[in-house]
């Protein structure tokens, strides 16, 4: 994830990037799918469910959250967020039209998280499964820990 100042012009990129994968596969990226993500992308950490519901309500009161669950559903499926399992919480994809397997860094104290990518993981994930007789569905990799950031 990018640095603060940067947060408005990644957040217009990322709605930019989401039309057109909506467009492509034929999928409407409507005004409530646009404020979620909107939403998701103006925070610089990462977004609880409920959270993001407070905001909906700021703008349209009628918000209730299966509305939200079922946005944030639609913004997964299209690989335009992801959710962050061990913090269920979600954040925006940097690169959602060229994914690949990912891990992410967390950082316990200022709640951001960078998405990065490695094939080496990928490997070793796809042989040991093999070894296992395994056949993985979802991989999900999550480091806890503190960033560069909040480290000075
Ligand atoms: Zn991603
Ligand atoms: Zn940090």
């Amino acid at each position: 994830m990018r640095k603060g100042q940067k947060k408005l012009s990644a957040s217009l990129e990322a709605l930019k990037k989401a039309e057109a994968i909506c467009e492509s596969n034929g999928l409407k990226l409507t005004k409530l799918r646009k404020q979620v993500l909107n939403l998701i992308w103006k925070k610089p950490g990462y977004v609880k469910a409920y959270d993001l519901l407070d905001e909906l309500k700021k703008v349209d009161p009628s918000a209730k959250p299966p509305t939200v669950y079922r946005t944030l559903d639609f913004l997964m499926e299209n690989g335009l967020i992801h959710k962050i399992q061990s913090v269920n919480a979600f954040i925006g994809c940097p690169h959602p039209d060229e994914h690949n397997e990912c891990y992410f860094l967390i950082c316990d104290r200022c709640q951001k998280i960078e998405e990065c990518c490695s094939t080496k993981i990928n490997n070793v994930v796809s042989s040991t499964s093999k070894n296992n007789n395994f056949t993985p569905s979802k991989v999900t990799f999550e480091i806890a820990g503190t960033c560069q950031n909040c480290l000075n």
